[in-house]
């Protein structure tokens, strides 16, 4: 009886991972920083563009999670988590097991904004995508940045949220001259509205993943 109580327990502390890699933040306020990656599967909303695969994945315990981030992280001090939406699997438990690796990491995480997000999360990003998917409600008010892809988010629909940092990041094709024309538009709107702040995927740029 006691094993299979803990057999149980165990599943329910698995997590449906896509990938775990290091590499450097490309985009927003962390931008250069040297970064393990925790993308997790799986997303409640169907934006008509994403381009994330949702289902691949590997069920993993929160233990071997943590020990993948330490065998590769080379002392970084950043782990981003990302999906999908990677709030649909994410607890406390796995925040303070990363957390207690290094007093130093910070975790990051990126979302959606439509479900709320347990504690022990040092930088969120909110990238809503409400306006792209019906039925879709905001329920973060606050973040440390917002994030938006331009153009296609009004921006002044988000005028609202309390954030410390809003990005615009251009917002790339398979077409040079769209995205040349989104890189322009982009600048434009910067300039004429300060409190935001372009972001550019330099990871692209660099080409590094
Ligand atoms: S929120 Fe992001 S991951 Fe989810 S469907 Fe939209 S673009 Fe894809």
């Amino acid at each position: 009886m006691y094993r299979k109580v803990k057999a149980t327990l165990h599943l329910m502390n698995e997590i449906k991972v896509n990938e775990i890699f290091h590499s450097l933040q490309g985009e927003g306020y962390n931008a250069g920083i040297s970064a393990v990656f925790l993308r997790l599967s799986g997303c409640n909303l169907n934006c008509p563009f994403c381009d994330t695969d949702h289902e691949e994945g590997e069920m993993m315990s929160e233990e071997q999670i943590v020990a993948r981030i330490e065998s590769i992280r080379r002392g970084a001090q950043l782990v981003v988590i990302t999906g999908g939406e990677p709030s649909l699997w994410l607890k406390s438990s796995l925040l303070d097991a990363i957390h207690a690796l290094d007093p130093d990491i910070r975790i990051s995480i990126e979302t959606n904004g439509t479900r709320p997000l347990p504690e022990g999360i040092d930088f969120v990003t909110l990238s809503p995508k409400d306006q792209f998917c019906s039925g879709a409600q905001l329920v973060l008010e606050s973040c440390d940045e917002l994030k938006l892809l331009y153009p296609g988010a009004d921006p002044s629909r988000y005028s609202h949220i309390r954030a410390k940092h809003r990005f615009l990041q251009p917002c790339a094709t398979n077409d040079m001259p769209t995205n040349r024309e989104n890189m322009a538009r982009t600048v434009e709107y910067v300039k004429e509205h300060p409190q935001w702040r372009l972001s550019l995927q330099i990871h692209k740029i660099l080409d590094i993943r």
